[in-house]
């Protein structure tokens, strides 16, 4: 069910080309903070952010300069003409925030996975007017994030935007956080008005990623993109793997291709890429599967080793095939397409297992 919330345009050229929040992910020095918001209005990007208040996991690590940094933003401001951005967790930052002028708090991802925590700074924007974008939640969890747009909306605020930084998971995987895009796709399902930014430097947690992470973001239709930017990116006091300077940030801006997508976002959900991306997740779990598969055929070899049988059970073969052409048809598959695909599967089946009999003498 689609909502009724009704969103201003976060910025005024949504759909007509791409938006850019750029800066360090936490602010460290008032010249740190300056020089890299020089770099970045040279780039021409449209937010500046800045950490000032760090959610950090371990309580020893730089958990952010606190309210002093808030008139360094200001700084920003008034000498680049860039507006600027900073994360929100609670009350005092809310009022603190207000008080300095800034133009867009960010709830983060840790935030939002707490419903206590979103109401509370619901609370404290009431009447503010102020522009607000909020992160997914570490865990994948849809309705949390939606949820804590409707509680955002109902205090009154209808500049409101969303960050994808992706989900947090105990496997080892190439980015730091699974983008499990789909789960994006079906908030902009939700919500088809909304402003769709990518958080690529959170995905990835490496800047070798940044521009593969991004590009996927514009092909699926988002609106911005948001980078973590530092002017000495290896001694930064956080993030520093994920982090580029101002000049690679621009080479990379200068690549990125933007395509407008030609129809209103409420199509979003039939648009080509939308389409193909769930293709590709579903391929990805059907590959998965048959790897899950595999094991299990290498045990059942290794048993078959142990205790002297032959590879083909023709009367278990038959069962299989049997078995899944009829849940095949219910389905609506085609008998010939069922039997193609487990013939497929079941010689590979028996290669490993003729591997494994081979083998194990
Ligand atoms: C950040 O943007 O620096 C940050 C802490 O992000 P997240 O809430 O996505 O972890
Ligand atoms: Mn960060």
């Amino acid at each position: 069910m689609t909502s009724k919330i009704e969103f201003k345009p976060f910025f005024p050229e949504k759909n007509k080309r791409a938006y850019w929040i750029a800066g360090p992910c936490s602010a460290e020095s008032e010249e740190q903070v300056l020089e890299t918001a020089r770099g970045l209005a040279s780039a021409k990007i449209d937010l500046f952010r800045a950490g000032i208040w760090k959610p950090r996991t371990r309580p020893n690590s730089f958990e952010g300069i606190g309210t002093e940094g808030l008139s360094w933003l200001q700084k920003v401001k008034s000498e680049t003409g860039l507006n600027v951005c900073t994360e929100v967790a609670n009350t005092a930052h809310v009022e603190a925030c207000l008080k300095h002028n800034i133009d867009v708090l960010w709830i983060g991802a840790r935030t939002t996975v707490s419903p206590f925590a979103v109401q509370e700074i619901a609370d404290a924007l009431e009447g503010s007017g102020v522009k607000v974008l909020i992160k997914n939640p570490i865990n994948p969890d849809l309705k949390l994030w939606v949820g804590a747009v409707e509680r955002i909306a109902k205090s009154g605020i209808e500049n409101i935007g969303v960050i994808h930084r992706g989900f947090s998971s105990f496997e080892k995987n190439k980015y730091r956080n699974q983008p499990r895009w789909q789960i994006a796709i079906d908030l902009k399902r939700e919500f088809p008005d909304i402003t769709m930014i990518c958080d690529s430097s959170h995905i990835s947690g490496n800047r070798q990623f940044l521009e593969e992470v991004s590009q996927k973001a514009l092909d699926l239709n988002y609106d911005g993109i948001m980078m973590e930017v530092h002017p000495d990116p290896d001694n930064a006091l956080s993030d520093a793997q994920q982090q580029i300077t101002p000049g690679t940030f621009a080479e990379i801006k200068s690549r990125l291709k933007y395509r407008p997508s030609g129809i209103d976002n409420a199509d979003f959900k039939e648009s080509l890429a939308s389409l193909r991306f769930q293709i590709d997740e579903i391929d990805d779990e059907i590959i998965s599967l048959m790897n899950s598969r595999m094991v299990i055929v290498d045990e059942i070899g290794s048993y078959k080793k142990r205790n002297n049988i032959s590879i083909l059970q023709t009367k278990r073969w038959n069962e299989i095939l049997e078995r899944c052409v009829t849940k095949g048809s219910e389905l609506g598959l085609t008998p010939e397409f069922i039997s193609n695909l487990l013939k497929a599967v079941h010689q590979e089946s028996i290669n490993r297992q003729h591997d494994i009999l081979k083998r194990e003498d």
